[in-house]
């Protein structure tokens, strides 16, 4: 077999495995990143981008009041039990100083999120923004002929291929009809983007995941790191009761690297693992009752070389992933991809309702709260679905989920079976298989208050999240309006995850650590292959990419011999 021999093996190209090999390489030890996909970047590559980093420079620069002692707080409320002192101490020590040594010598640099707010403001510790951070958009012709090995974003997310920045840029679309300056805006962009398609084939801006991945990898690239892709790695190489390296195909090829410091399993959790969805994920008997954007290639991998060497993965998280609701969006080729709900779901005049025909949370909390809530909804049912339902004026005005806002035309999306549509509440619930008289009257329940911008029943617009998700121009609740005027439209809605909690026990340096706690010699994890540091909860927008890029630097500075606390 041949042999490989390098410092530090890095097992996973997206944000977790690319901050630990750019760090360990600019610390100067010889790494290798192996991709098992023929594309590097992984779910990063096709993520919002957001990285939740208490106290991060940015927003020290622009004099947001935080401190790490009330993120601390936070944290301890928003984990319960699963506080793990050790590990959300080195998180939130190391989290600003990873934004700096980033920002000082690499191309990975960030923009602020004043108003992301944090999905739990009103909890003790809790902010109403400045904690994530996103990457700056990037011009993928930065990367020369490696633009062709990044990994596109999620088709369904972009528009017509194009990449849309959330935040500002993302409130430019949507009034795209209705503000001279947004339709300059947008009319700029999309002429940029066309010829991007003419000469590249392909958008060349680069935004949110994309751009942070495609700003790592130029990093990396520019560090000399190989980033070898179609190259799996298939079982740990172990030595005197340490990892020594691994066996990674390539080329068709068994290939022996071995690694002076240590390997990092970076493969990005078990997304797509459907014996382990079926072992941990209650609403998924046999594993398939799920769907998930993350690439078809997260198949837990890392999680079983870790158990191989003597790891084990967390246990007790009341939620073993994040959770999105998804709409299952028809592609030409036969096949369905999953929509994540993001923000349609503050917007005002959107609601959800289970087959029972009644709401069952506020929809404008995060979309980890709204599919805890739907799967307690739905216990029982034999499919564990909800609908979100609007009237024909929000429809245009916001859109819904894949369903793009006038002046876009909804026809396609009503010939696929994507959106249904009823001339009235009562033919619409028929055609959703929807309780018609439970849904009408919850609808004309809602309607009563909402004119007035009152949702009694589960406080929509109640917290600086929601209104974060909501319109601002609406008034007087940017997340409250009625459902009147039809026709209707329904999109059925089904539990997705954006990757994965339940990883591999580690120390505070993401050493894997066995059943007594002990660091297994040479065996590292970082992003979703680590058990999450936040308990399988969710607080706020970035709670997997800060700690994958957080724990990436952490590592590669602990694998180099460099003093984390420095
Ligand atoms: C649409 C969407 C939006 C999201 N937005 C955000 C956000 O804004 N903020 C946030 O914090 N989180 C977000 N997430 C979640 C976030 O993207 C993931 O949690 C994160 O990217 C995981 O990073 P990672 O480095 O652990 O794994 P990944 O980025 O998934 O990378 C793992 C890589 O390892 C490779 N691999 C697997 N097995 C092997 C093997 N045997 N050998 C070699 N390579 C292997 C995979 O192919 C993959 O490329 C989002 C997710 C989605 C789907």
């Amino acid at each position: 077999m041949r042999t490989h021999v390098c410092d530090v093996l890095v097992i996973g190209s997206g944000a977790g495995g690319l901050a630990t090999a750019v760090t360990a390489r600019y610390h100067g030890l010889d790494v290798l990143v192996v991709e098992k996909a023929d594309v590097f970047g992984g779910t990063t590559a096709r993520s919002g981008g957001w990285s939740w980093i208490p106290c991060n420079p940015l927003a020290m620069r622009e004099g947001v009041s935080d401190s790490l002692d009330k993120a601390r707080t936070y944290l301890q409320h928003e984990t319960g039990n699963h506080f793990d002192a050790a590990r959300i101490d080195a998180f939130l020590e190391n989290g600003p100083r990873m934004v700096d040594f980033f920002e000082q010598n690499t191309t990975l640099k960030f923009v602020l999120g004043p108003a992301f707010s944090d999905y739990h403001p009103d909890a003790p510790g809790g902010m109403p923004g400045g904690r994530p951070i996103v990457a700056e958009p990037f011009d993928g012709r930065q990367l020369g002929k490696e633009i062709a090995r990044l990994r596109p974003p999620l088709q369904e997310i972009t528009f017509l291929g194009m990449m849309i920045g959330s935040g500002k840029e993302l409130l430019h679309f949507f009034n795209v009809t209705r503000s001279v300056k947004s339709a300059a805006y947008v009319g700029v962009l999309f002429t940029k983007y066309l010829r991007d398609l003419a000469l590249h084939g392909r958008a060349m801006r680069l935004t949110n995941g994309n751009a942070l991945i495609g700003r790592l990898a130029k990093s990396a690239f520019d560090l000399g790191v190989p980033i070898w892709t179609s190259a799996p790695a298939r079982e740990l190489v172990e030595s005197d009761g340490g990892v020594v390296g691994a066996v990674v195909v390539r080329d068709g090829e068994p290939v022996r690297v071995e690694a002076r410091r240590g390997v990092v399993l970076a493969s990005g959790g078990f997304p797509q693992d459907v014996a382990r969805r079926k072992a941990l994920f209650g609403h998924a008997p046999t594993g398939k009752e799920h769907w998930s954007p993350a690439p078809e290639t997260n198949t837990g991998d890392g999680l079983r070389l870790g158990e191989s060497a003597g790891g084990s993965l967390i246990e007790g998280y009341p939620n073993p992933a994040a959770w999105v609701p998804v709409s299952l969006v028809p592609r030409r080729d036969g096949s369905k991809g999953p929509f994540p709900h993001f923000i349609d779901r503050g917007k005002p005049g959107v609601i959800a309702v289970t087959r029972k025909g009644t709401r069952f949370t506020n929809e404008a909390n995060s979309y980890h709260d709204f599919v805890q809530a739907m799967l307690r909804a739905t216990a029982g049912e034999a499919e564990r679905c909800a609908f979100l339902i609007v009237d024909h004026p929000t429809l245009r005005r916001y859109g819904l989920g894949f369903v793009k806002p006038f002046p876009v035309p909804i026809g396609p999306n009503l010939r696929s079976g994507y959106l249904l549509r009823g001339r009235t509440l009562g033919e619409l619930a028929q055609k959703a298989g929807i309780d018609i008289a439970s849904f009408e009257t919850t609808v004309r329940e809602y309607n009563s208050h909402a004119a007035a911008g009152n949702d009694p029943q589960f406080n929509r617009g109640g917290n600086a999240y929601n209104r974060y998700l909501g319109d601002p121009d609406h008034k007087p609740n940017p997340c409250v309006g009625p459902i009147t005027t039809g026709p209707f439209y329904a999109i059925k809605v089904v539990p997705g995850d954006l990757g994965t909690f339940a990883g591999l026990r580690t120390n505070a340096d993401n050493q894997v650590i066995d059943a007594g706690g002990r660091p297994i010699p040479g065996l590292f994890a970082a992003g979703n292959d680590a058990a999450s540091i936040m308990g399988g909860n969710y607080p706020g927008g970035g709670i997997t990419l800060g700690p994958a890029l957080t724990f990436g630097y952490v590592v590669g500075r602990r694998l180099a011999g460099v003093d984390t606390a420095a």
